[in-house]
């Protein structure tokens, strides 16, 4: 059956018994009495229906927290009905809350930024990555416009042209943020801010890293190209000339070798595609080699010394060697002649550490902050005077990186300089660490 059947046929099936009763009785006791119990009957259907009618109004002001009356004929259907309708809407309600919350925490872990606007732009709701980027703030903001909020003039134009197709690129903050508007339903707008101060960063590092390097490949490239020219045009230059042309050639040939080298280094060293693969690194033995190719590359100049009692460590071997041998061939290269370079391999307290002193030339302290930056020298003429590419420390930085181990800088100008690479303890291969630890006690 129906609800309007449920309704109407107990309704009416009640309206007949009264009837039937008022004609019983009238046909018994007279019209009087009938009439008179009819009417008391009708008024008293009526007062049930008001008292209903009044609970129910009563239970309208406040739905949710009175309880629901029970009741009475066809109302405990209308009753019922209603209760059913309440628990829906309760339940909706409670599900639009979780909704709502899971909506928040998402827009709340999101990196870009998201306003929420009218189509008069003014501000509805931004998640705190907005708030960030446009300096706004959701809750003393709300209901003002956005264009009040965010002053800048290239943001003005954007909205004055509304070409909101395109994304417009904005400087606010320090920050360099991609901003675009994308209309929504019919009369609501949304601001989309997506910080992009990192990638122009690297960006901008790339385009340095490119333009320094063609320019450090163009000088040698000039040179050996000058002389090819000069063999070309002059086919009868004398020996010695040819030779000295040679030689020089060679150089600026070893010159770019060593450049490429470097750059491929480097970029190996960034790549993710080549992890570091621990292994044990004999630093004693290592250490060794690397003062050969030093007192090699001093040819007698300098005195080199080296005192190694610190452990075997787990590394990249190669990656270290050219850590370590950029360091010590810096010594060498900025020692004048006489200078003194002291290697060192030892465990300290908080772990493994190497250092190479030098008395030579030093470091004025405004330059040490940077000279881990590729192509940053101190003295251009001298780097390349000894074939140096502007790249030995940028390598020594991000092998450390992967070694978790830290470089530290101690210099003073023509007093000299001290590297020291500290490596943690966990680096220290358990084996070699106490004998060395006995032998630091020993020393110290
Ligand atoms: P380069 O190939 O020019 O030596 P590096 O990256 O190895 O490049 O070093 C960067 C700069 O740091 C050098 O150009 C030099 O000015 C300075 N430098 C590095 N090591 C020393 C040192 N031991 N003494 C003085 N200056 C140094």
């Amino acid at each position: 059956m129906n609800p309007q059947m449920l309704f109407w046929v107990p309704a009416l099936l009640r309206m007949s018994l009264l009837l039937l009763f008022v004609g019983i009785t009238g046909y018994f006791f007279g019209p009087a009495i009938a009439f008179g119990l009819g009417t008391a009957g009708f008024g008293l259907v009526v007062l049930v229906q008001l008292k209903y009618l009044y609970r129910l109004s009563g239970w309208l002001d406040d739905p949710d927290s009175e309880k629901l009356p029970d009741g009475w004929g066809a109302w405990t259907d209308v009753f019922s009905r209603l209760y059913r309708l309440r628990r829906d809407d309760e339940k909706n309600r409670t599900e639009l809350g979780e909704w709502l919350t899971r909506f928040r925490q998402a827009m709340s872990l999101l990196p870009d930024g998201v306003v929420i606007m009218d189509d008069v732009l003014f501000l509805e709701w931004c998640n705190p990555a907005a708030e960030r980027h446009l300096g706004l703030q959701n809750l003393r903001d709300k209901g003002m416009r956005v264009t009040n909020l965010i002053r800048s003039p290239d943001f003005m134009d954007y909205i004055i042209l509304g070409r909101y197709e395109h994304p417009l690129t904005l400087t606010l903050r320090e920050r360099k943020l991609i901003v675009q508007i994308i209309p929504f339903e019919n009369r609501r707008q949304i601001l989309v801010t997506h910080d992009a101060t990192e990638s122009e960063r690297i960006d901008m590092m790339r385009r340095d890293f490119i333009a320094n390097a063609s320019h450090e490949l163009r000088t040698p490239l000039t040179v050996i190209n000058g002389f090819l020219e000069i063999a070309s045009s002059q086919p009868n230059l004398d020996a010695q000339t040819r030779s000295a042309h040679l030689k020089l050639m060679t150089e600026q040939g070893h010159r770019m070798q060593n450049l490429v080298e470097d750059m491929l280094t480097l970029t190996r060293l960034e790549s993710i595609e080549y992890p570091l693969r621990p292994e044990r690194v004999a630093v004693k033995a290592l250490l060794e080699q690397i003062m050969d190719e030093a007192k090699a590359l001093s040819a007698g100049r300098h005195t080199i010394t080296l005192s190694a009692d610190g452990p075997d460590i787990k590394g990249g071997t190669e990656e270290l060697r050219s850590a370590f041998g950029n360091l010590v061939s810096n010594a060498v290269r900025y020692t004048p002649e006489g200078g003194t370079i002291k290697i060192s391999w030892k465990m300290s307290k908080s772990g493994p550490q190497f250092a190479v002193q030098d008395n030579g030339i030093g470091i004025s302290p405004e330059h040490i902050a940077r000279l881990t930056e590729r192509f940053y020298r101190v003295d251009k003429g001298r780097s390349r005077e000894t074939q140096g590419t502007g790249l030995g420390l940028a390598i020594v930085k991000h092998v450390l990186l992967r070694h978790d181990a830290i470089l530290t800088i101690d210099s003073k100008p023509e007093q000299g300089s001290t590297f020291i690479v500290s490596f943690p303890i966990t680096a220290a291969m358990a084996d070699t660490f106490s004998a060395a630890s006995d032998s630091v006690a020993a020393v110290g």
